[in-house]
């Protein structure tokens, strides 16, 4: 049966990397969306390949562009995100939720209101709103899949398993660009330094993340929104070779690890042919060549962010909106030179004490409404506390 998929965030990393695995198997899918942001001429190459319906750019002016660009192929053009919302709408079989940041959050709950499967990459989307997204899936019966490594992972151990029996989720880290630098040294890490990654070629704002190991934070956040876990049953383990990439130990003693190479196509490519299992083109490991695996504990000095996660898991409600929205400001900011570093962790956790003074973080339930509230709030005191440091 022809698959009808739409994807959003199709210019980025995991969205091209859906588009490489579709290629593939072109006969198998009918596009009917693709979304993108700055990158309108390859929004619109690939639209134009794959026969889309629509093409949707994110930001407005970049419309003019766009329609230029799909002039004579009877491709719908259409920018802002009120056409995003639309496009997430459209009829369709599976969606691949992979914009970064908090603005991926409404393309997929409107594709979840209509029933659609939804592959999330975007896992911003949990942390923000985990509640008001599995909610939103359990009403329209709409099918969540996780895209994530770890949670694509963690998925595949626990098929044909009783949730019940699950006495812990472990997750693994790759320790980042960072993970073996001396702790003195983390303070003068430059920008490019930070965007390059020992294992996975992933887009740029992610793999920072990985460095600072908010990526991990956020991580630990969306396994508990995910599975329904508590908090205490959610383990991270430093695991350089990046092979494994969770584990799920049940209460009879066993531990089920999903090992794979370090290669998006396949958490991608099996969220696309769920329930399937199909032929991918990734890599196959030769375990005698690799030889070992290691294991270290995550260091809490070294990676503060994993401590702030588990505060705001603790403190629930809209932590994770505002945790979420601090740490894009401050991720902007050391992208822009305004911060250093180790200043993006001090600032989320300054952000986090000013707002629970302020307002209280976790009384207000979790709505779209409120989400986006905290979203704006979080980032204008991120904003504030950057200002003052410069
Ligand atoms: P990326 O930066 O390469 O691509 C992001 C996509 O989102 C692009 O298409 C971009 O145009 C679009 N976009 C950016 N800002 C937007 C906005 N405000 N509105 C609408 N669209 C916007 O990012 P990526 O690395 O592909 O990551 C996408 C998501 O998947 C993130 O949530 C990330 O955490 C998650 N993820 C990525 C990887 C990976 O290997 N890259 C692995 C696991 C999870
Ligand atoms: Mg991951």
């Amino acid at each position: 049966m022809i698959r009808r998929v739409s994807i959003f965030g199709a210019t980025g990393s995991i969205g091209q990397n859906t588009i490489d695995l579709i290629r593939r198997e072109r006969d198998r899918f009918e596009i009917i969306a693709l979304t993108g942001g700055a990158n309108v001429d390859r929004l619109a190459a690939d639209a134009r390949e794959l026969g889309a319906q629509v093409a949707v750019a994110a930001h407005e002016e970049k419309l003019p562009a766009l329609r230029d660009a799909l002039v004579g192929s009877g491709i719908e053009a259409a920018a802002g995100e009120a056409a995003l919302v639309e496009a997430a709408a459209r009829p369709a079989d599976w969606v691949m939720s992979a914009i970064v940041g908090a603005a991926g959050l409404l393309p997929g709950l409107t594709a979840l209101k209509h029933g659609t499967t939804l592959a999330l990459a975007n896992k911003e989307s949990l942390v923000t709103a985990g509640p008001l997204l599995m909610a939103e899936a359990k009403a329209h019966n709409a099918t969540i899949l996780p895209v994530d490594s770890e949670h694509s992972a963690a998925f595949q151990a626990l098929v044909g398993e009783d949730l019940a029996a699950v006495e812990r989720i472990i997750i693994t880290a790759s320790g980042g660009a960072f993970r073996d630098w001396p702790l003195e040294s983390l303070a003068s890490a430059t920008l490019a330094e930070a965007s390059s990654h020992p294992n996975w070629d992933m887009g740029q704002r992610i793999t920072i993340d990985s460095a600072s190991m908010f990526n991990k934070s956020l991580e630990l956040i969306e396994t508990k929104e995910y599975f329904g876990i508590d908090p205490s049953r959610i383990e991270v383990v430093v695991h350089p070779e990046s092979l494994i990439h969770a584990m799920v130990g049940f209460n009879d003693g066993a531990i089920i690890a999903h090992v794979g190479p370090p290669d998006m196509r396949h958490a991608i490519g099996y969220a696309l042919n769920w329930p399937e299992r199909r032929a991918l083109p990734v890599s196959r490991l030769d375990l005698v060549q690799i030889g070992q695996l290691n294991f270290r504990p995550p260091d809490e000095t070294r990676w503060p962010a994993l401590r702030l996660a588990r505060e705001v898991m603790e403190t629930g409600g809209l932590a994770g909106a505002a945790f979420n929205a601090a740490k894009e400001r401050a991720l902007d900011g050391f992208i822009a030179g305004q911060i250093g570093f180790l200043a993006m962790a001090e600032v989320v956790e300054e952000v986090l004490a000013r707002i629970s003074a302020e307002t209280g973080l976790s009384s207000a339930p979790i709505t779209l409404d409120n989400v986006r509230e905290m979203d704006h709030l979080a980032r204008q005191r991120a904003e504030e506390v950057i200002e003052a440091s410069n």
